[in-house]
């Protein structure tokens, strides 16, 4: 079976487009991108096209790679105290004179859509409600979609990043996975992938996981991103892993659109608690 992540979002922003429009919400997002990576370009293009799609405002900050901390501080204070904007975004990466996790940090946990400040984060530790960082939700909903149990399952994620791995081991721990947590550092690999019924790869290390390292009938999550030639390649062998998986997703059209739909789907979240107080 293939985890079809286009479908899927498509499908949940049909649904959020509704609600938004039958519910009358008045959704706005401030993205702020410093510097003029490419990839983050198209990145902030796909969450445009969504935003566009159900009915959210966007406002760009693009804002030049000379920009100072303490002029993008001074814009992220700005966007907190402005009642109009619901949730915010940096993107990832900025320029090395900028330390992201300190400004990231600094967004209101209210309007931190991305999940990523101390207090969302901690309540992920907690095991409490909380705004799940997109690719991690985006994961979650997709399993979930396609009805693939997670409690009790033997669950790997290789990749311990703190955009991925570290917050996603956590959300599966939740929701009750027996969890294992590889890296870089960790010594035979494929013993450790070989007994998971869900194998999560998020490294951007290209086609990392081949087939010989994979459960017959695992479900397979391939997040990672990097490009080669212009095209995008992923973490996982699909062609050879395709023949031993149960389900696996493509890449891209697997985790990538899933993420964009998630940020929709915090947003509205995000409204619905401003609007309850
Ligand atoms: P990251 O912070 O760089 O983390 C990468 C992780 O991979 C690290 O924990 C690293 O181990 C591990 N690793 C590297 N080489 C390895 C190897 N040979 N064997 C086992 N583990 C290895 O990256 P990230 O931010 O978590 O993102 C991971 C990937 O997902 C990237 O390709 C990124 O582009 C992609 N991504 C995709 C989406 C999406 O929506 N599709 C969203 C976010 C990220 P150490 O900790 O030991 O160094």
């Amino acid at each position: 079976m293939i985890l079809d992540g286009k479908k899927v979002r498509d499908e949940l922003l049909a649904e959020m487009k509704q609600k938004i429009a039958s519910n009358n919400l008045k959704i706005k997002l401030a993205i702020i991108l410093v510097g003029d990576d490419e990839a983050s370009k198209i990145y902030i293009r796909n969450k445009e096209r969504a935003c566009e799609f159900v009915g959210i405002t966007v406002q760009k900050h693009l804002l030049d790679s000379n920009t100072t901390e303490n002029e993008l501080i001074t814009l992220i204070n700005k966007l907190n105290a402005d009642d109009s904007i619901t949730g915010i975004i940096l993107q990832s990466p900025v320029p090395n004179s900028i330390d992201f996790d300190k400004c990231s940090g600094l967004i209101k946990s209210s309007k931190d859509v991305d999940g990523f400040t101390a207090s969302n984060i901690y309540n992920l530790y907690l095991g409490k409600d909380t705004i799940l960082p997109c690719t991690v939700k985006g994961i979650i909903k997709l399993l979930e979609y396609y009805n693939i149990p997670i409690a009790g399952a033997n669950t790997v994620i290789v990749g311990r990043g703190n955009i991925v791995g570290k917050p996603l081991s956590l959300a599966l721990l939740s929701k009750n996975a027996t969890v294992t947590v590889a890296h870089s550092k960790t010594k035979d690999l494929a013993s450790i992938t070989k007994n998971a019924d869900i194998l999560i790869a998020a490294t951007g290390v290209p086609h990392l996981i081949k087939k010989d390292m994979v459960k017959k009938n695992a479900v397979v999550i391939d997040v990672g991103v990097s490009r080669i030639d212009g095209h995008i390649v992923g973490d996982v062998d699909y062609d050879s892993v395709f023949k031993v998986a149960s389900a696996i997703t493509p890449n891209p059209g697997g985790v990538g659109p899933m993420t964009v739909a998630m940020i929709i789907d915090n947003l509205i979240m995000m409204k619905g608690r401003e609007n309850n107080g």
